[in-house]
């Protein structure tokens, strides 16, 4: 394993020591939604939110995403809030026009072997947090951020969010062995997505509580403010209140672990 530069997202630096909560809603809906996602965000001290303007939905018949103008949203919100901003990107031809409104880039679980647009993205220096593919092996995950990586952006962070397997108890299964695994076979921080990965928002909790009992870098968690109206992935989406009790437990539990969040 190479020695690695920090890697950070805005003022945010990855440190063994710190557990970072990433969190916003699944999509950028409105100006209202997303000020009052910003609100909860904001009282709760996370570090980085995320909210999705080009959306990667497996119905061409659903919400897309609002684009550009949905970015402009997020980025307004981060910025009243004073904290960095990730956005998912689908294609090479939206980096440029995403640039100035994002601190990191998320690749997607669907585009995670997409090679064309991680040499894209190896050739600016903005972090990138890649998803790994639902299908995708360990070894297959750190080969695509080996993309990254050879092409110059060191600034790569992992994410596990759920592989597809027989079981479908949850929406997908979380692999938090292969997320520890990746972090140690790779050197790069490694996040875990609890709402995508078991599509349950019951579940949340314990898993967030065992990404950080495990030793991993942070979480990315959807939270909306009102799940029941979200355009997508609304059944997983924390609502504010089970947000807050989260957050509640994790500032709990990270300094028996000499963390902090
Ligand atoms: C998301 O983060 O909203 C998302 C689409 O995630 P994934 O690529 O892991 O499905
Ligand atoms: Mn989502």
């Amino acid at each position: 394993m190479a020695d690695r530069p920090r890697i950070s997202i805005g003022s945010v630096h990855f440190s063994p020591d710190r557990f970072i909560v990433v969190a916003g809603p699944c999509a950028v809906e409105s100006p209202e939604q997303i000020r009052a996602a910003g609100e909860v965000i904001q009282d709760e001290g996370v570090a980085v939110f995320r909210g999705g303007a080009f959306k990667a939905r497996t119905s061409p018949y659903a919400f897309q995403g609002l684009g550009l103008e949905g970015l402009r949203l997020l980025s307004e919100e981060a910025h009243r809030i004073g904290i960095p901003v990730v956005s998912e990107v689908l294609s090479q031809r939206d980096i440029e026009p995403m640039l100035p409104f994002v601190d990191a880039f998320q690749v997607g679980s669907r585009n995670m072997d997409n090679t064309a647009l991680l040499k894209e993205l190896s050739e600016i220096r903005t972090p990138i947090i890649l998803k790994r593919g639902f299908a995708a092996t360990i070894k297959e995950w750190v080969l695509a951020a080996e993309y990254l990586l050879l092409g110059g952006n060191d600034q790569v962070v992992l994410c596990e969010r759920g592989i597809r397997t027989f079981s479908d108890t949850t929406r997908f299964t979380l692999d938090l062995a292969g997320a520890v695994h990746a972090r140690r076979d790779s050197g790069l921080p490694v996040l875990v997505d609890p709402s995508h990965a078991t599509g349950d928002p019951s579940l949340i909790l314990p898993m967030a509580s065992a990404a950080l009992a495990a030793g991993l870098d942070g979480i990315m968690v959807e939270t909306h403010p009102d799940p029941s109206a979200a355009l997508s992935d609304g059944h997983q989406a924390l609502s504010p209140d089970q947000f807050r009790t989260l957050m509640k437990h994790l500032r709990l539990l990270a300094p028996v672990l000499d963390r902090s969040l």
